[in-house]
């Protein structure tokens, strides 16, 4: 408590009234841990069953949990394997409240590092697609690699401004998520770094951005659409009056009331000029639920209007006789292949939704889902494609038990031994795709990215190791 801002201790006192003092008390206890399986890949009762963390659900976010205090999910090899994304449980509730359904044309317009892009890949279940975007260079890579790791197959990652997009899609998303990028003090606690970044100035300053980011996610929605806006801040300015401000400039949007009022408190009109529509936004308080500081609001674009369709991408750019290198590597090794159009930019095979537009000249990190590499005639499979795989899927895998030392040797890098087999091998930890190796010779060759290698704690350490 001691190194939080004054300037935001001041104001707290006079917005919260009697409910300071239960506010600042949440200062002295543990931030609440969290993460969201991965129903891509797992069922959640089969998770539930086979991990060694003391889970119980986050009440808000179907799939959500806490975890306990002693567990490490980030070290165990099922977090290498994407059947979690660790997330605060308070940052799970925009992307369910977005309702996303199979087949939808999605837009994450702050999507770096990825929580809520994984979340609504998710709900889309791999019908329709997601546009995931972000705006700066080294959180895109983040971006790239936490979506690959829980194994989406229709994102496109882009890196662009919010008004090149609205230039190329006007009127054509059926859900879009604007977490925008804000002061962060609802993070105060979970992350105290955040705590030097704020000053009394920074809310006023993330709030004309905030109208910026949002204006642009508002051309882009399709009439009829749902968008929603949210923040892990607390200041008003960048809350209620974002959203009253935003109600003002767009007479065709509203807000709608969804079922998080069983779990959250209610925005506060009066922050604002008294606009009793804004008693249908949502305020997450740490004092008041186990998660961190949030806000939500929940938009719908009346029906009324035209929804925009774009040539689609494949029709323009996909392979119209195929690659056979990849054809042959499928032979080899993949019972089921994935189908559909593929599209190949330099020596890059991507697989591409079907229902994706043109993206015309965008800035794209990652077109579609990247299934491998042509290299002197040859297909070299990607990371991503193995994280993609299911065991059934492929002629050869090799399962290694999560607390085996092999598993541990394989993520780290090294060359394991005594293995039957020739040819690309499939590696899983207890059933689930980890990444790729080649075996020969009974030698295993480790195929894991250098980028990826890690160091996992050892059950002989003594210490309890996940
Ligand atoms: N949705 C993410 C998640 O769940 O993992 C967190 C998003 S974070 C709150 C906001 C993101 O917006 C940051 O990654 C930031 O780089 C990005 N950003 C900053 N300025 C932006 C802008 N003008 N347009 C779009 N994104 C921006």
């Amino acid at each position: 408590m001691r190194d939080l801002p004054q300037a935001f201790l001041d104001k707290m006192k006079g917005l919260l009234k009697e409910q300071y003092s239960d506010f600042i008390e949440i200062y002295r206890e543990p931030p609440n841990q969290g993460l969201m399986v991965n129903t891509l890949k797992i069922d959640v009762k089969d998770f539930f069953t086979m991990v060694p963390f003391s889970l119980t659900p986050v009440p808000w976010a179907e799939g959500g949990f806490y975890y306990g205090y002693e567990d490490r999910p980030g070290k165990h090899p099922y977090y290498d394997a994407g059947l979690y994304y660790i997330q605060e449980p308070s940052a799970m509730a925009p992307a369910r409240l977005l309702q996303v359904k199979p087949g939808h044309k999605v837009l994450d317009l702050c999507a770096a590092p990825g929580g809520k892009a994984f979340q609504l890949a998710a709900d889309l279940k791999n019908k329709g697609f997601l546009i995931a975007n972000e705006i700066d260079a080294a959180r895109v890579r983040v971006l790239g690699e936490n979506l690959e790791r829980m194994g989406v197959k229709n994102v496109v990652i882009t890196r662009e401004t919010p008004d090149r997009l609205a230039m190329v899609f006007d009127s054509y998303f059926d859900r879009i998520l604007v977490d925008a990028p804000c002061s962060g003090e609802g993070m105060f606690r979970k992350n105290p770094e955040v705590r030097s970044m704020w000053s009394a100035t920074l809310p006023d300053r993330c709030s004309r951005r905030q109208k910026d980011i949002l204006k642009e996610a508002a051309r882009m929605l399709a009439p009829g659409g749902k968008m929603v806006y949210s923040t892990c801040t607390i200041s008003p300015e960048e809350n209620e009056e974002v959203v009253d401000w935003f109600l003002k400039q767009h007479q065709d949007f509203y807000l709608v009331e969804t079922g998080g009022f069983d779990w959250f408190d209610r925005g506060l009109p009066e922050w604002t000029e008294r606009n009793p529509e804004l008693a249908k936004t949502f305020r997450i308080w740490p004092h008041r639920i186990k998660g961190e500081g949030h806000f939500i609001a929940v938009f719908e674009r009346k029906p009324n209007g035209k929804i925009r369709s774009l040539p689609l991408f494949y029709k323009r750019w996909g392979l119209r006789k195929g690659c056979p290198e990849y054809e042959s590597f499928v032979k080899e090794n993949i019972c089921q292949e994935v189908e559909g159009p593929l599209y190949l930019h330099r020596n890059q095979l991507y697989w591409i939704s079907e229902s994706l537009p043109d993206l015309g000249d965008l800035r794209v990190f990652r077109p579609g889902f990247n299934l491998g590499e042509i290299r002197k005639g040859r297909f070299i499979p990607s990371h991503a494609l193995a994280l993609a795989l299911k065991k059934q899927q492929v002629f050869q895998s090799v399962d290694l038990p999560a607390n085996s030392p092999e598993v541990r040797r394989y993520i780290n890098g090294q060359t394991l031994n005594g293995f039957k087999g020739k040819g690309w091998v499939l590696v899983t930890v207890d059933g689930y795709s980890l990444g790729w190796a080649r075996l020969s010779d009974g030698l295993m060759k480790n195929h894991y990215p250098k980028g990826l290698r890690r160091i996992l704690p050892d059950y002989a350490d003594g210490d309890k190791p996940y």
